[in-house]
């Protein structure tokens, strides 16, 4: 048999022969690749052949790539076939709009082989999980997903999220040129429900609460029930009016005599493109749901803008972090902690810096929380120390003599058993001591796990370690965790002090823990401290150590180690 047969096929479509052929090349060994010059070409291709995936330029005379993308997006036979576009960086939110209408990723122009390359591989990986995923659930859940969608339908009459993506597609699709919304409802505290009454009673307001959708829906759209106490609608946008949903709701809730605070909320997504998977338009509603959930006032939140734009910025983040950290673009910042009585830094936190080529500067606000999910923290974690441990060898090495700094460990390390082992042998590499790395820990990753904390917080201040406990008073058990939590150093969240200039209630709590943190016998730093005002209060109650941008700020490698040259011995603490 001809070896190329058994190769998948890729279509290249530029209308620019030399892309095409560059193209053609990082790929000519993994799939037998074929080219069309523009959308009608691709589309009548794609009619003739198994494409396996499209690599498409947006910008073409005859059919572009967005009409191309969004043909094959509206017809079944082609829907899954996945598409990268390919962009130019100058051609603005062409980004947002590829993602809106389906594009598994996009690459930016021009070229770098290593990245296109693995653009390509982790779409068709991501694909291929999902398969497997899909059939390994037909396959093993068969009977039991039967069983079960018998009785959503038995329990609600509504569809199942399977039909209910499905008649809403084909709803929005006969007349594609309406507007569209897709309202995600979510009772908060349904397990209360069902814990507090009885599963009957939690069956009978999802029943009632189910009725009462399909009434609105009724003639006019589709209703749904997702999961659980999760329903959906699809509504013609001029039909909706969601403050009388949510009072219909209020009333189903009250006529069971169910608790006022258990309540639905409303995510509402605008559809955007009808031809594009319910089941994101779906997510994209509940995304906008999560951000009215808790809050008493508002029963409902739209989808916007901005959370389009976290959304495609998440993508990113997810798309770019591996080669990042290969490509060199995290880096890591300092910001020296200063002992005010000396006015010298006794010592410094690192922090990462993510410069993207295209983003330019990423907080680490934006992308810890995403990594903390994915568990890619630990890789970053790491990285950091390891620089951290690269600056302070320098240091050693240039000046004879070392200021220690603080890095921060995630959660998520502390289930790594050889945590310990790995840090002291990182330091034991550069030729330097326990007390030089210090190790943040944030509040909140004690509570999660108490015993596992504690043990490998004290096997490494047996080692000679700092602990600091990071973002104290940030959690919920702060005070009483510090009975069994041994650390050295807490450092008061910021957030103490951003009332203290109005709030005398938020003065007495500071001066309050400075107190107790003096009782106990540990050390404490204030982080954030940003005004004079502020630095005088703090200091008429007796603190001594600070962090903020009023000192300096994280600044980079170079300048930090500048300041090494005209300073004085520094004074342990
Ligand atoms: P954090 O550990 O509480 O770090 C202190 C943050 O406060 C830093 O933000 C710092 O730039 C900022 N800051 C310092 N002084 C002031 C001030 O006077 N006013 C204000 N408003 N902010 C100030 P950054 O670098 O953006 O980091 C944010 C958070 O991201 C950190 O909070 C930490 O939780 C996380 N992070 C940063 N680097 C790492 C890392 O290497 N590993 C892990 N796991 N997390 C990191
Ligand atoms: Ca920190
Ligand atoms: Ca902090």
């Amino acid at each position: 048999m001809n070896e190329n047969l058994k190769k998948p096929l890729m279509l290249i479509v530029d209308d620019v022969e030399i892309n095409r052929v560059i193209l053609a090349q990082f790929f000519k060994d993994e799939y037998e690749i074929c080219e069309a010059s523009n959308g009608e070409e691709a589309l009548l291709f794609v009619e003739e052949h198994p494409v396996s995936v499209v690599l498409l330029d947006l910008v073409m005379p005859i059919m572009d790539g967005y009409e191309f993308l969004a043909r094959m997006k509206r017809d079944d036979r082609f829907r899954d076939i996945p598409v990268i576009a390919t962009t130019a960086r100058s051609e603005n939110d062409s980004e947002v709009r590829v993602m809106e209408l389906g594009a598994a990723d996009f690459i930016t122009k021009p070229y770098t082989p290593a990245v296109v390359r693995e653009r390509v591989r982790n779409v068709m990986a991501r694909l291929e999980n999902e398969w497997r995923k899909l059939e390994q659930s037909a396959q093993s859940q068969e009977i039991v997903d039967m069983r079960r969608r018998i009785e959503l339908d038995a329990l609600t009459n509504l569809y199942d999220r399977d039909n209910f993506c499905r008649k809403a597609a084909a709803f929005m699709q006969t007349d594609a040129a309406k507007k569209y919304v897709i309202v995600y409802l979510d009772l908060n505290y349904f397990k209360v429900v069902n814990d507090l009454f009885n599963v009957e009673t939690g069956n009978l307001l999802l029943r009632s609460s189910a009725a009462y959708l399909q009434n609105v829906a009724s003639g006019v759209g589709i209703a749904g029930r997702l999961e659980a106490d999760h329903f959906a609608m699809c509504m013609p946008a001029n039909t909706l009016n969601i403050d009388v949903i949510i009072q219909g709701l209020d009333n189903v809730v009250q006529s069971l005599n169910i608790p006022q605070n258990i309540r639905f909320y409303a995510g509402i997504y605008p559809v955007s493109n009808v031809f594009l998977a319910v089941a994101q338009m779906c997510d994209r509603a509940h995304t906008a749901l999560a951000t009215a959930k808790g809050r008493y006032t508002q029963r409902y939140a739209w989808y916007d803008d901005k959370m389009r734009e976290d959304e495609i910025e998440e993508h990113l983040i997810l798309r770019d972090m591996a080669g990042a950290l290969a490509e060199g673009q995290f880096s890591i910042n300092i910001q020296p902690i200063f002992n005010i009585d000396t006015g010298e830094d006794f010592s410094g936190e690192v922090l990462v810096r993510w410069y993207h080529p295209l983003k330019e500067f990423i907080p680490p606000a934006r992308f810890i929380p995403i990594f903390e999910k994915n568990g890619f923290v630990a890789r970053v974690d790491r990285f950091v120390w390891e620089e951290a441990c690269k600056m302070l060898a320098y240091e050693k090495e240039t000046f004879g003599r070392v200021i220690p700094v603080s890095v921060n460990l995630s959660r998520l390390n502390f289930y790594d058993e050889n945590l310990v082992e790995y840090i002291l042998d990182l330091i034991k590499q550069h030729g330097l001591e326990p007390w030089m790395l210090r190790l943040e820990i944030t509040e909140s990753a004690y509570t999660d796990n108490m015993h596992l904390l504690i043990d490998t917080v004290a096997r490494f201040r047996k080692e000679g370690f700092k602990i600091l406990m990071d973002d104290f008073g940030s959690g919920y058990s702060s005070l009483n965790m510090l009975r069994n939590m041994p650390v050295d150093i807490l450092k008061l969240d910021m957030r103490f002090l951003e009332d203290i200039q109005n709030d005398p209630r938020a003065r007495a709590i500071v001066k309050n823990v400075v107190n107790l943190v003096r009782d106990i016998d540990m050390d404490l730093i204030i982080e954030g401290v940003e005004t004079k005002e502020q630095l005088d209060f703090l200091k008429s109650i007796g603190c001594k150590n600070m962090q903020g941008f009023l000192f300096a700020h994280p600044m980079p490698k170079a300048d930090y180690l500048d300041r090494f040259v005209h300073k004085p011995e520094p004074v342990k603490a």
